[in-house]
Parts: C-alpha cells; structure tokens; sequence
C-alpha cells in the first residue's frame, strides 16, 4: 500500500465563492501532493443540482491559480480519469449503487417526501426523532419489506425510488484519522443515508465521492472536519464494495474560527469585522458582492502563508515561509486538533512583510495604474523610485497611492491639527530660510539636503522635530511620507522650493514668534 503513488483531490461543491476554509484544504492536499512527489487532483461535486450556482466553477479555478496551487489532474485540465465534473460521471454511479443493493449492503425505498415528513411530524409529537435506521426499514415500503414482485413493479412504474445505504446494528466501528487519530463511533446513532435517487438520475455525495475517490485511485482524503461525522459511512463504504486495501487515509482538518474564537469563520464576521473572507471579489447571480483578499491589496504569497499557519506550523517557530518552503516542511502530523482563529491583523502583518519584500518594478506597475485612475501621468522612473521610499510602509497594496499620492501632486491645503501644533514659533521662518538654501545649492541628493537642513537648524538652535515636521506640513499637506530629504530628492529642487515657499505664503509666519 506504501508503494502507491500520492494522490489527493480537492473537491468542492460549486455552491458560490469559495471561502478561506476551503481555499486552506485545497492549499494543505496541494502542499501534501508535492511534498512526496504525488498529484494533485481538482473535482467539481455537482451532484446537488440544488445548490448549483454558475460562476462558482471558475471562481474556484480562479482562486487555485491566483494563489499558486497549480491543478495536475481535473477540471480545466484534464487527466486519465476524466471527466472529473459529478454531473458528467452520471452513469457511472447507478451501476455501483445496485452492486451495493445486490450484495445486501443497501436497498430499495419508495417513500415519498410526505410521507416521511408525516413520520417525521408523528415521531415529534411523541417526543422522539425520526432516523430512517434499522427500526423503520422493515416496516416502511423498501426491498426489505414487499415482495420481489412489488419492488420490480414500483421500479417499473415510478422514479420516485431512492437506494440507502443499510447501516449494520449496534457495531462499533473503528476509524484512524491522521489528525485525530482512532475514533470509534458506534452504527447506532447513524442513519440509513440515501446513495442514489431515481428521480434525478444522480447518486449522493456519500456514493459520488466514494466511488471517484476509488476510481481516481486517491490515496489521502484531506478535507475540512465537517465531515469527519461522515466517516463510519465511508469507512462501512468501502468495506461494502471490498475496496478496504486501497482505501484512502483520512486527515479532518480543523475548523477556522472567529477573531474572536468560538464559531466558525463566515461571511459575517467579515462584513463585521471589516475583512474578506473570500480569496477573490465574488459576485453572486442574485448581485450581492463579497470582497476577496485580491481586490482588498493582500499579495498572494501572503495570502497563503498566511492561511498555512492557520492549523499548521512547521515544528518551529518560522513565521514567513515561501510556498517552497512550506512544501518542504509540511505534514499532516503537525495539523492542530483545535479550531484557528483568524486574525485580521495578522493578516495584515503578513502582507507587509511581503510588500516589504517585493521589487520595486513589481509595485509600481500597480502603483502606476492606481495613479491612472486618479488621472495623474507621471515619469516611470520616479514611480519606481516612490515606491522604494514608501514599501517599507505599506500594509496593503490599494495603500499605495494614499502613501504616495504627495509625491505627484503637491498639497492644496495643510491639515489643521497639524499646523497647530508645529506653524510656530521660529518654525515657519526657518522654513522660509531652508527653501532659500535650496534654492541656492546646486547639489538636491538626500545625502546634501539633509546636511543642508541639519546644518541650518543647528547653527540656528532650533528644535530639531519641530522644523522638521514643519517641513513635512510644507511638502506634504499633513504628517505622513517618508524622510524630509528623501522627499525633497524625489520631487526635486524646483517643485520643492516652490511647496516650502507657498505654505509660507498660505499659513504665513505667526507674529508672536
Ligand atoms: N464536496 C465536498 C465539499 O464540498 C467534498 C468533501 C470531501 O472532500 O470529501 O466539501
């Protein structure tokens, strides 16, 4: 069984935006699938026609490649066992279902949906649940109470006929989940679960899955813990159809929390909370708009690091790791049992450290196109140039022009608090003298301006904060931006003489000094 070759898959349901819990699962089975040299397969669950929701195939296509998980088998690509959409496997299953009715592990029922909601309402007004188990089968209409006759006939004559599954009595079953390790779960408190439904020609997700994940030869189940309940299911599954050899293992991964713990991660939260919870912009059919963490100015190798250390950690206390790098350090043994929290400051901490890191091509390209929409032209050169002064401040990349936009423009008004608390005293003069000395020195690199400046302010004996942040007020409009002198550089000589000299003329120079 060892020597098989790795095989994961992610399969998600098209059920709409594929959120950050999901996105975790497909990241951990992609780590896992490279990590020992295996492939990594993408399935689209779409046998719940239901809750089918166009778009949301490509959106999940979208998001795998927006951050660096790339598909070896599957939807969009293609593979020996395609096709790896459900809905086109559709004739696949019913064959694999009487197989299971054949070998006495399911069988035939014919209720209708009234009719099990009147048992359902009966059992409720005797204060008990209904389970479609062991107790009911024998006496409801299944192949387990008419005569071979009658089953052949309501087949013939009805499509209203469902296959379940017929869970064993009272028996304990033992699973390994490589999380969780052994869990054991007795058959009585599980019911006898549909596999196929006649009405619309598509079995369930419990036989779909089962039977892909065996045809498709995958080795590992790694997926979110809602479905660790289940298990016993697909475990009974594949002894049913005597498929135990090649079963898959199984790793239920934790849930991802609230900021604040207790519950899951949702939509809400994030609305809340002021975050995304989806890893890309999602627009619905019905118009309703989620914000995902491109569209919000998160980097996708942030993204994930990110999201890899949310119920993982590498043994040590590494914190910034590139996909690489998490390949080579990732098991499934070091998956937290605990649910993570996510924390939207993390997050963000992430993203600067990779912003930090980025080259400056790479962020002004962006810049660029930001400063586009606010129909500013400027030279590529100083661009690149900005953004090396201000990356080291950036938290997200829709920051950039708000970091930056002064470098482009110059201030059209000075922010009040500001100059209240720095126009004063000698400040505004020494402003006046300071554009004066640069008007008359022929050398405006960093290096001279700020020996120009400091100079100034010591021979004169002023404070050195107050000046200075006088001289932000004057190139800036407010107190943000990087140094003095690397400002001044950037925006040279001329454009900066010109901003010192009008903020003087705007706020003037206060007499009481
Ligand atoms: N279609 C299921 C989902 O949407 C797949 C669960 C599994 O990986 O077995 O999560």
């Amino acid at each position: 069984m060892s020597e098989r070759r790795v095989r994961v898959r992610f399969a998600p349901s098209p059920t709409g935006a594929l959120h950050i819990g999901g996105v975790r699962t497909a990241l951990y089975n992609y780590l896992f699938a490279r990590r020992h040299g295996g492939d990594f397969l993408l399935r689209i669950e779409d046998t719940d026609s239901g809750r089918f929701v166009p778009g949301a195939e490509d959106y999940i296509i979208e998001s795998l490649k927006w951050c660096g998980i790339k598909i070896d088998e599957g939807v969009s690509v293609g593979g020996p066992c395609a096709p790896y959409r459900q809905s086109e496997r559709k004739e696949i299953y019913l064959k694999y279902a009487l197989e299971l009715v054949e070998k006495g592990w399911a069988y035939y029922a014919f209720d209708t949906a009234e009719e099990l909601e009147a048992l359902r309402k009966e059992h409720e007004a005797a204060g008990r649940t209904f389970a479609y188990n062991h107790s009911v089968r024998t006496t409801l209409p299944t192949s387990l109470s008419l005569s071979a006759d009658e089953v052949a006939e309501r087949i013939k004559n009805g499509h209203n006929w469902v296959i379940r599954f017929k869970m064993p009595e009272n028996e304990d079953v033992h699973m390994v989940d490589i999380v969780r390790g052994e869990v054991t779960i007795n058959t009585s408190t599980l019911d006898d679960k549909v596999l196929y439904k006649a009405a619309d020609e598509l079995p369930t997700y419990h036989l779909a899955n089962i039977v892909d994940d065996h045809l498709m030869e995958i080795t590992h189940v790694i997926r979110g813990e809602e479905w660790l309940p289940s298990l016993p299911l697909h475990v009974l599954l594949y002894r049913a159809f005597g498929w135990e050899d090649t079963r898959p293992a199984f790793a239920h991964l934790p849930l991802l929390l609230k900021p604040e713990g207790g519950g899951k991660l949702s939509k809400r939260d994030g609305d809340r909370l002021g975050f995304p919870v989806f890893p890309l912009l999602w627009k619905a059919p019905t118009g309703e708009t989620s914000r995902g963490f491109r569209e919000d100015g998160y980097l996708p190798e942030a993204f994930i690091n990110m999201l890899a250390l949310m119920g993982w950690n590498p043994g040590d206390d590494r914190e910034i790791m590139s996909m690489e790098e998490l390949i080579e350090s990732f098991s499934l043994e070091n998956v937290s049992k605990s649910g993570a929290r996510f924390n939207p400051e993390k997050a963000k901490w992430f993203n600067a450290q990779y912003i930090k890191k980025k080259d400056d091509e790479f962020l002004a390209d962006i810049l660029s196109s930001q400063l586009k929409a606010h129909n500013i032209e400027a030279d590529r050169k100083e661009v690149v140039k900005v953004c090396s002064l201000i990356k080291e401040r950036a938290t997200l990349l829709t920051e950039l022009y708000d970091l930056s936009n002064f470098f482009f423009v110059a201030p059209e008004s000075y922010d009040e608090k500001t100059t209240k608390k720095f126009w004063k005293n000698n400040n505004p003069a020494a402003v006046s003298a300071i554009a004066s000395l640069l008007e008359a020195s022929s050398d405006v690199t960093a290096a001279a301006v700020d020996k120009l400046i400091h100079e100034y302010i010591e021979q004169n004996a002023l404070p050195m904060g107050q000046v200075m942040n006088s001289l932000r007020l004057a190139l800036v409009g407010e107190s943000k931006g990087p140094g003095i002198s690397d400002i001044i550089e950037t925006i040279g000589k001329e454009e900066s003489v010109a901003r010192l000299k009008k903020a003087v003329a705007v706020l003037g120079i206060p007499q009481e000094a």
